[in-house]
This record gives C-alpha cells, sequence and structure tokens, in this order.
C-alpha cells in the first residue's frame, strides 16, 4: 500500500470517530434546544462560546490552535443552526445567520428628522448627511462634471459597461487621478465599482474567510459594520487616538493580536479625513504604520483596505496624501485595496460610481485578487454606470482645471466652516476628537448614557447630528456657513444641561 493510501485510511478512521463524537454533541444540544425553548432562552450565547473556546485552546498544540478556533466556531453555527430550527426563532425562508430584523440607517433616520424639523424651522441645523452642500443649504453639483456627462452620447449612457471590470480608459484615469503625485510604483489593478462601498465591499468580501474578524476603527463609518455581518465575519476595533492625537499604538497591537489569532490581517484604515472625526494620519505614521506590518507579515499575510472616500477633501491635500508612496514599500505578504469614491471627489453620490485600486508588489497577487473581484461584481451588480465612468474620463481630458476650481470653491467653504467651528469650539470647551480636515468633526463623549442623553437633547433644540460610538459627528459639509457661527457654543450649552 503506498504511503498515501495508508495516510487516507488513518484520516477515515479519525473521520468515524468524529462522525460519532459529532452525532453525540447534535444529541446534546437537541436536549439544550428543549431546555432553551421551554426556558425562553435565546440560541445565541457569544460569552460561552468564547469561554468554550478559551477552555480548549491550550488542548491544541500552538500552530493549530488558529484552525481548531475556525472548527470549533463551525461547530457553533451548525450547533445553533439545528436549534433555531427547534427554537423558532429564525426565519426560515433567510440564509442561516442574518439579521432580518428592521434595518435603520442612522445617518439617513436622522437626515429625514431633520427636514421635517426644518419645514417647521428654518433655523433648524441639518448636520448629518455626509454631502457637500453649497450655503444655500442645497447639494453642490459641479458644473464641470455635469457638462461633461452632458456630452456623453445617449447611446453611450444606455449601454453596459465595457467589461465586468470597468472600462479600461476610467480605470487608467482613477489610477492616474490617485497617483498625481507619481508616487505609485508598483503593480496595480483597478476595478469599477458601485461607490467606495462597492470597493470596500468587495475587498472585505474576498479577503477574509466567513467568521474571521476584520479591524476597523473604535469610531467608524457604520457601513464597515454592515458589510462584516452579511458575510459572516467578525468584527474588532482598534484606537485612531492616544491621550487626543492621532496614534498609530492601537492598531499596532491589535494587528498583533490579530496574527497570532487568525495568522492574517485585514484592517481598514479610513484616511486622509477619517469619517467621523476629521483626523489624517499623515506620511511619517504611515511609514512606520508599513515598516510594522512589514515584519509582522513575515508570519501571515497582511492587507490594508484604504478607504480614501474623502481624499480630494484634504485641506492640507499634498501632505496629507503623500502616504500612498509608503505602499511602495510593502513586502511581498502585503497588499492594499484603496477605495476611491466618485460620490465625494465628483459629488455625485447618486451617480454610484467608485473603484477599487489593487496594489501589491506581487504581480500574481494583484492579478489574483483583482480576478475575484470580478466575479464578485459579476454575481452581485454586473457592471458599472458606463455613462459616467465615461463623464470622468472627460472631466479629466477636457476640463480638470475647470473642475479642480471649482472643487477648491468648494474646499475652500469647508476650510471655513471647519474654522468657525473649530475655533469656537476651543473657546467653548466643546470636547472634539482631533480634527485635521474633512466633512465631519465628532464632539468626544465617552459615557454612553451620557451620549444618548445628549443626542436626544440636540434633537430638540433642532440641530440634527449622528450618533456613533463615543461621539457625535457634525457634517460641517452640509450646513451653510451662517448657521455655522455660534453653533458650538450652542452645542456646549446643551452639553451643560445633560451633565
Ligand atoms: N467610506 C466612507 C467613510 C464614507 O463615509 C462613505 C460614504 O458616506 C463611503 C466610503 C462610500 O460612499 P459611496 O458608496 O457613496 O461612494
Amino acid at each position: 500500500m503506498t504511503d498515501i493510501n495508508k495516510l487516507r485510511n488513518q484520516i477515515d478512521e479519525i473521520d468515524s470517530q468524529l462522525a460519532e463524537l459529532f452525532q453525540k454533541r447534535m444529541e446534546t444540544v437537541e436536549k439544550v434546544a428543549e431546555y432553551k425553548k421551554l426556558n425562553g432562552i435565546s440560541t445565541n450565547d457569544p460569552s460561552r462560546e468564547q469561554k468554550i473556546i478559551e477552555k480548549h485552546l491550550p488542548e491544541v498544540e500552538e500552530k493549530w490552535q488558529p484552525y481548531y478556533r475556525d472548527f470549533q466556531e463551525e461547530l457553533f453555527v451548525l450547533s445553533k443552526k439545528y436549534q433555531d430550527t427547534k427554537n423558532l426563532n429564525d426565519d426560515p425562508f433567510i440564509r442561516y445567520g442574518m439579521d432580518f430584523s428592521e434595518y435603520r440607517d442612522a445617518a439617513f433616520n436622522a437626515s429625514q428628522n431633520a427636514r421635517k424639523a426644518m419645514a417647521r424651522n428654518p433655523e433648524t441645523v441639518n448636520g448629518t448627511v455626509g454631502s457637500l452642500c453649497g450655503d444655500d443649504g442645497t447639494i453642490i453639483a459641479f458644473d464641470s462634471v455635469y457638462d461633461a456627462y452632458d456630452r456623453v452620447p445617449n447611446k453611450r449612457k444606455a449601454s453596459y459597461a465595457g467589461g465586468i471590470q470597468g472600462n479600461p480608459d476610467f480605470n487608467e484615469t482613477v489610477f492616474n487621478w490617485l497617483n498625481r503625485l507619481d508616487n505609485i510604483r508598483i503593480p496595480h489593478r483597478n476595478v469599477a465599482t458601485p461607490g467606495g462601498t462597492g470597493a470596500i465591499s468587495l475587498a472585505v468580501t474576498n479577503l477574509l474567510d466567513k467568521h474571521e474578524t476584520l479591524l476597523i476603527p473604535s469610531i467608524a463609518w457604520g457601513s464597515y459594520r454592515v458589510m462584516a455581518g452579511q458575510h459572516d465575519l467578525k468584527v474588532d476595533t482598534y484606537d485612531i487616538f492616544e491621550n487626543n492625537e492621532v496614534s498609530i499604538n492601537g492598531m499596532k497591537k491589535k494587528c498583533a493580536e490579530m496574527m497570532e489569532h487568525q495568522n492574517k490581517v485585514v484592517i481598514i484604515i479610513n484616511d486622509p479625513c477619517q469619517n467621523p472625526t476629521g483626523a489624517t494620519m499623515g506620511k511619517n505614521l504611515w511609514a512606520e504604520l508599513i515598516e510594522y506590518l512589514n515584519e509582522l507579515s513575515k508570519q501571515g499575510p497582511v492587507a490594508i483596505i484604504n478607504d480614501i472616500a474623502y481624499f480630494d477633501y484634504a485641506i492640507d491635500w499634498q501632505n496629507s496624501t503623500a502616504y500612498m508612496e509608503c505602499f511602495n514599500e510593502m513586502s511581498d505578504n502585503m497588499l492594499a485595496v484603496v477605495c476611491f469614491s466618485c460620490s465625494k471627489t465628483l459629488t455625485a453620490y447618486g451617480m454610484r460610481v467608485g473603484n477599487a485600486m489593487i496594489l501589491a508588489r506581487r504581480e500574481e497577487a494583484a492579478e489574483h485578487l483583482y480576478n475575484t473581484f470580478i466575479r464578485t461584481a459579476r454575481a452581485s451588480w454586473s457592471n458599472v454606470n458606463n455613462g459616467f465612468m465615461d463623464c470622468f474620463v472627460k472631466m479629466v481630458n477636457e476640463n480638470k482645471e475647470g473642475f479642480l476650481k471649482e472643487k477648491q470653491e468648494a474646499l475652500d467653504l469647508l476650510k471655513n466652516r471647519s474654522r468657525i467651528f473649530l475655533q469656537e469650539a476651543e473657546e467653548c470647551g466643546l470636547p472634539l476628537y482631533p480634527y485635521k480636515e474633512g466633512f465631519f468633526a465628532t464632539v468626544r463623549i465617552d459615557d454612553e448614557d451620557l451620549l444618548n442623553r445628549y443626542h436626544k437633547a440636540l434633537d430638540s433644540h433642532d440641530i440634527y447630528t449622528v450618533k456613533f460610538a463615543r461621539g457625535i459627528r457634525v457634517a460641517l459639509c452640509g450646513i451653510p456657513t451662517n448657521k455655522c457661527i455660534g453653533l458650538a457654543g450652542r452645542m456646549k450649552d446643551i452639553l451643560n444641561e445633560v451633565m
């Protein structure tokens, strides 16, 4: 008998033992399900799952531990899947594990409330939605963009895109747009996506296995969690501040832990102009981070999802975007997916166009991920708005200067609003996260009770904001300058009332 046959026989025997143990485990699970049903106890008990893993992990050799963790987690899933058939607290039509409770989007809900309030009180402050508005309170739509769109022939608008990956000239234009400082020197692949959301979602779903953990900032855009949830991923968070200053220490610590637990790190970094705090890391911190992750990548792959939604609205653009150069220094066991949004750069939110730019030193790594992105795209949205991809290319080739001028005017508006708000916040002692640039500033509130009370109180004063974990986000991008004047002081007074 060949060696492989011997080994296969051994595996068969082990599988028989596992089958017997599996049967025993499920029979016990059945009793637990009956008990839970009788006593009205929920199937899901994450803290018990964690305890079980921690108890048994040391029984397995260290090198197998990450795999044992996955094995045990898969058992929990199967066990809960069965328990739910008994407990009837699942919906039989919907895939197991999906959250089918009503979806409430914090920003969109808050914005609806603000609009209702505005109808009865024109003094209402709508600081809810991340769209750039002029001082008349309406959305900014750049002529340079929509004139270019009008020049796109109707038949082009009506057509499918040139490929699932997007139009080649669009992908190239996006690459050149992001590489304006001419500092990206490693292989790249670009895929057109529906908005930045599509790009981030492609990365999240293709880089991690079910039940693995995605690292995101502790205060972050809410959609990251929704994306993780939809794909049965867990989320862990890192702090981006230390002593109220931007810091990478929290990231380093969590990345090291993650590498130990799952032999792989996938981290979302929303930089520059982080939503919701307005923090920017800058090139020095990026360089230090890449150096650290290079070292860590000797133990396993490291992928950075760099959400650059607000890239073109960095006040200090040259310095805040120069960090892209650091990606050239990534090791062979690292890659980055840079997620670009036309919603933000072109204020074309409704056009739903974005791009995922894969950067990797190994051409093959970039190519493989590119191929998986295309398959996922084919299976979900098929292809991206052809007319608007053409519009971007036209605008850049025919009227880039006109666009940059309009964008600068919008940026100046934003700069002025943030200057007013920040200065007044400092004068009155409204505690903010360290804002540098971008659409939002965030009031720092660590106490959850106080956070809830404060948010409600602001609503009742017709100041509409979005509540985040440990903060109240103020969308300066949407508040006319005259309403920014005195806003920080009013917000501080209301904070004093609820303290
Ligand atoms: N990333 C962040 C942090 C955002 O705030 C947004 C939109 O609000 C996006 C990405 C993606 O936006 P879109 O899908 O419209 O491009």
